[in-house]
């Protein structure tokens, strides 16, 4: 049977927990599924991977990707710092016969459907609260008191556009939040609208 390379899109407020459940499921299905590593101008975390979790590249670097339309959505997430989405990586999954994971902001996420349409899911991780979301994102350690008012701030926004993704998973236990969006990314990709 010919393969159709799909595209499951993981969205929601910074610090729902939407990395950790995309990280899970890859790790489960790793010749099923693959993951979008996003270019970024962001400094790399401590316990990131250049290649792996993003490529960590200069602003020009990315300007210039921007200017030879190396990019399929591109956003400046925070100001004066940018997030893209690769072709090339979407190119290179699907190459490999694995269904495509994206970990995106929401502006992203709901770009890639208007893009791509059914051959999308678009799931939203949803925090139990704002109060366990400023919890999460201050055991990061990694945010300075700025970066966390900017991400809250942010959720805030974001959190009124779930209504617009194909589902809502609401994160209370990661665990179950995983099974949930596995039952969910199967169902979707054995579904056959072509
Ligand atoms: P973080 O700095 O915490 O890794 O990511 C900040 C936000 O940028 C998250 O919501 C993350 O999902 C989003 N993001 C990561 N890669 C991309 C991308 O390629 N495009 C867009 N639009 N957002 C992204």
């Amino acid at each position: 049977m010919e393969f159709i390379g799909k595209l499951i899109v993981f969205s929601g407020p910074s610090g729902s927990g939407k990395t950790s459940i995309v990280k899970k499921i890859l790790e489960k299905y790793p010749d099923l599924l693959g993951f979008s590593i996003s270019a970024t101008t962001r400094p790399k975390r401590e316990n990131e991977t250049d290649g792996k979790d993003y490529y960590f590249i200069s602003k020009e670097e990315f300007e210039r990707k921007i200017k030879n339309n190396e990019f399929i959505e591109w956003e400046e997430v925070y100001e004066g710092i940018y997030y893209g989405t690769l072709k090339s990586e979407v190119e290179r999954l699907h190459k490999l016969n694995k269904h495509v994971l994206f970990d995106i902001d929401v502006e992203g996420g709901l770009n890639i459907k208007k893009m791509f349409g059914n051959k999308v899911l678009t799931i939203f991780v949803m925090p139990p609260s704002l109060e366990d979301l400023r919890k999460r994102l201050e055991l990061r350690k990694s945010e300075s008191e700025e970066s966390l008012k900017r991400r809250i701030g942010k959720a805030n926004i974001e959190i009124q556009k779930a209504g617009q993704f194909d589902v809502v998973i609401v994160n209370e236990d990661l665990e179950n939040a995983v099974q949930k969006a596995e039952e969910i990314i199967f169902k979707f990709i054995m579904k056959c609208d072509y």
